[in-house]
C-alpha cells in the first residue's frame, strides 16, 4: 500500500496551540501499525490534490490569519464539497471551523465570507471563551466524552436545525456558549472548537478517524494497540478539569 497521506492546510498560518499534535498523533498510530505515513504541508496558492490524500486537516488561527486565507480557499469550495460528500476524512479546528460557514464576523466588524459548505454562521462576541472543554459524543458509537481546550471570541449559531454537533457541553463553552452544542460532524467531516490538541487526549476520537482513513484504503480496522498511556492521559486531562469531583 503506498503511503498514507496527511495534507495539512497552511500549516505555517493556522497552527495555534499544538493543533499539529493530531497529525502527528495518527501518523503515530499508522506507523505503530505497520503503515507509513506522511504529514505533507499545503502552501498558500497550492490547488489541494484530495486524490493523493487520505485526509485534510485545519488548525487554528488568528483573525489576521484568517483573513488572508478565506479568499484562497474560496476559490476550491466546490471541489472540496466533493471530496466530503464523496466521504474524504478531514478535521477543521476553531479559525478553521468559522471557514467552513456562511461568514465569520470579527469583533472590528469586518465580515469574512466563509466557503459556504454548511448554514452556519460566527459572529465575535464580547469577550473570549477560554477554558477546558468536556463534551459528550455519540459519533463513536457508545457515548463517550471528549475533553479538549478552547480559546475563540467568534460565537457559532446553526442556520440549519439539521445539522449534527460534534457533542454536547458538559464543561465549558462550545459553539456559542448558549445552546449546549459543540462542534459539527458530518460523513467523515469533524469540525471543532477544541484544540489541545484533541486526538492525542481522545483515544476513541482518533480510533474513529482512523478508521474513516483507513477504510477507503480497504482495511476494516487497525490491528490492537496498548493504548494505556494514552487512556491515562485522557482520565487525568478530565480529573484537573473536575478538580478531582469526578472520575
Ligand atoms: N480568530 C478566531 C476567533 O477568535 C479563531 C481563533 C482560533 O482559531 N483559536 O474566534
Amino acid at each position: 500500500m503506498s503511503a498514507i497521506r496527511l495534507l495539512h492546510l497552511y500549516p505555517e498560518l493556522m497552527n495555534l496551540y499544538g493543533d499539529r499534535g493530531n497529525l502527528i498523533c495518527l501518523q503515530k498510530r499508522l506507523q505503530w501499525a505497520g503503515y507509513s505515513c506522511d504529514i505533507v504541508p499545503l502552501r498558500l496558492h497550492e490547488p489541494i490534490d484530495a486524490v493523493k490524500s487520505d485526509f485534510i486537516f485545519m488548525g487554528g488561527g488568528s483573525d489576521r490569519e484568517q483573513a488572508l486565507l478565506y479568499n484562497e480557499l474560496r476559490r476550491q469550495a466546490d471541489y472540496l464539497w466533493e471530496q466530503i460528500e464523496a466521504g474524504l476524512p478531514s478535521m477543521w479546528i476553531c479559525g478553521g471551523y468559522q471557514l467552513l460557514g456562511q461568514y465569520y464576523e470579527t469583533a472590528d466588524g469586518t465580515q469574512l465570507a466563509g466557503l459556504g459548505l454548511f448554514d452556519f454562521h460566527t459572529q465575535a462576541g464580547l469577550g473570549r471563551m477560554i477554558g477546558n472543554v468536556i463534551l459528550e459524543t455519540e459519533m463513536t458509537g457508545d457515548t463517550t466524552e471528549l475533553i479538549g481546550f478552547e480559546n475563540h471570541g467568534g460565537r457559532t449559531y446553526f442556520n440549519d436545525s439539521s445539522l449534527r454537533h460534534l457533542g454536547r457541553v458538559v464543561h465549558g463553552f462550545g459553539n456559542n456558549g448558549e445552546d449546549g452544542g459543540e462542534g459539527l460532524h458530518y460523513k467523515n467531516l469533524i469540525a471543532t472548537y477544541l484544540h489541545g490538541p484533541l486526538l492525542p487526549k481522545n483515544v476513541e476520537l482518533t480510533d474513529y478517524v482512523l478508521a474513516c482513513i483507513l477504510r477507503r484504503r480497504g482495511v476494516e480496522e487497525l490491528p490492537p494497540q496498548d493504548l494505556e498511556l494514552e487512556r491515562a492521559a485522557h482520565r487525568q486531562a478530565r480529573q484537573r478539569i473536575m478538580g478531582g469531583q469526578r472520575g
